[in-house]
C-alpha cells in the first residue's frame, strides 16, 4: 500500500476540486467535434499523398466482367458542395449538413452513412446488399460507369433495395482533376448515361472523385450535372485488407457523429468488406449509432 503523506482537509478539497476540473477538461476534449480531428489527420495525410504516388495493391486485372478500377487512394475528406456544414466545419454537438435529412434528421443525433465504392462487382455488391436488408439499413454507392455498362442488373438491384446512388465517373479516372473541362464532364456524363441505362429514373444525387482528388472544377461541373460532391470522414481502407480488428480500431478513432465510412463493394476481392459488416454494423448499433443516407438524397 502506498503511504499518502497526511495534508490538511483544505488541501485535500482543492486536489479534489483539481482532478475534477481536469477530468472533466479531458472528456470535453475527448468529446469535442472529433469529426474535425479525423478531418484533420486525413487532410493532411491528403497533402501526403501528392508524393507518395498510386498506392500498390494486388487487384485482379480486367476480365472484361469486372473492371480495373483502381481503389481510393488513402484519404481524403472533401466538404461536399454547397454546404455550410461539411465534415471539419462543423461546430461540436452538430450533424454536417452533408448527413443532414430531407426526413428531418437536424437533430444532434450520432448519425452515421456507410457509403460503398467502385461497383458494382460480381458477388460482393450481391453480398453487400443481403447484409444490409438483414439490418435494414439503407447506404450509398458510388457506382462506376463501366461497372453499370457491365453489370446493370446489379446496378438495378441496389435501386431496388431503396439505396443511394453516386457517380464515381465512367472509368474511375484518378487523374480526372488534371483533364481538361470537356474530359471532366464526359466522364461524368458518360457514368451518368450508363446509370441511368441500366436504371431509369433512379436519381443520382451525388458525385465522389476516385481516389478523393478533387478540384473546384470537378465539383462545380458536378454540381453543373446536378450532384453533390460526396467526401467521407472516416477511411477504412479496406481495399488494402489491413484485418477487420485495424479497420474497426480506425473507425473509432475516426468516427463521430455524423460521419461518412467510406468501403468498397467493387475493384477486387472484398470478402473482409463483407465480414467486417457484420461486426461493424452492430457494433455502431450498440454505441447508439443510426443509420442514414446524405442529405440530397431522399425523394
Ligand atoms: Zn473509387
Amino acid at each position: 500500500m502506498p503511504v499518502l503523506p497526511v495534508r490538511s482537509a483544505s488541501f485535500q478539497a482543492a486536489v479534489a476540486a483539481l482532478a475534477v476540473f481536469l477530468c472533466g477538461f479531458l472528456v470535453w476534449t475527448a468529446s469535442a467535434n472529433p469529426v474535425t480531428g479525423s478531418a484533420q489527420a486525413a487532410e493532411t495525410r491528403t497533402g501526403q499523398q501528392d508524393d507518395a504516388g498510386q498506392p500498390s495493391h494486388d487487384e485482379a486485372p480486367f476480365d472484361g466482367k469486372q473492371g480495373t478500377q483502381s481503389p481510393e487512394q488513402p484519404g481524403a475528406v472533401v466538404p461536399a458542395a454547397g454546404t455550410t456544414g461539411a465534415p471539419g466545419t462543423t461546430p461540436p454537438g452538430q450533424v454536417p449538413a452533408i448527413l443532414q435529412s430531407k426526413a428531418g434528421r437536424t437533430d444532434p443525433g450520432k448519425w452515421v452513412a456507410l457509403t460503398f465504392d467502385d461497383g458494382p462487382w460480381n458477388t460482393y455488391t450481391t453480398q453487400i446488399l443481403e447484409v444490409l436488408k438483414q439490418y435494414d439499413i439503407k447506404a450509398t454507392f458510388c457506382i462506376v460507369g463501366n461497372q453499370a455498362k457491365a453489370l446493370p442488373s446489379l446496378v438495378k438491384a441496389v435501386v431496388a433495395e431503396g439505396h443511394t446512388l453516386c457517380n464515381h465517373t465512367m472509368t474511375h479516372d484518378e487523374q480526372l482533376a488534371k483533364k481538361s473541362p470537356d474530359q471532366i464532364r464526359a466522364e461524368m456524363q458518360h457514368a451518368l448515361d450508363a446509370i441511368t441505362a441500366a436504371a431509369p429514373g433512379a436519381p443520382v444525387p451525388w458525385y465522389r472523385a476516385p481516389g478523393g482528388n478533387w478540384s473546384p472544377e470537378v465539383k462545380q461541373i458536378a454540381a453543373s450535372l446536378g450532384m453533390r460532391s460526396l467526401g467521407w470522414t472516416v477511411d477504412t481502407l479496406d481495399w488494402k485488407k489491413p484485418g477487420i480488428d485495424k479497420i474497426l480500431e480506425t473507425v473509432d478513432k475516426q468516427l463521430g457523429p455524423g460521419g461518412v465510412i467510406l468501403m468498397h463493394d467493387g475493384g477486387g476481392d472484398r470478402a473482409m468488406t463483407i465480414d467486417l459488416l457484420h461486426k461493424l454494423i452492430p457494433k455502431l448499433q450498440a454505441e447508439g449509432y443510426q443509420f442514414t443516407v446524405p442529405v440530397g438524397a431522399a425523394g
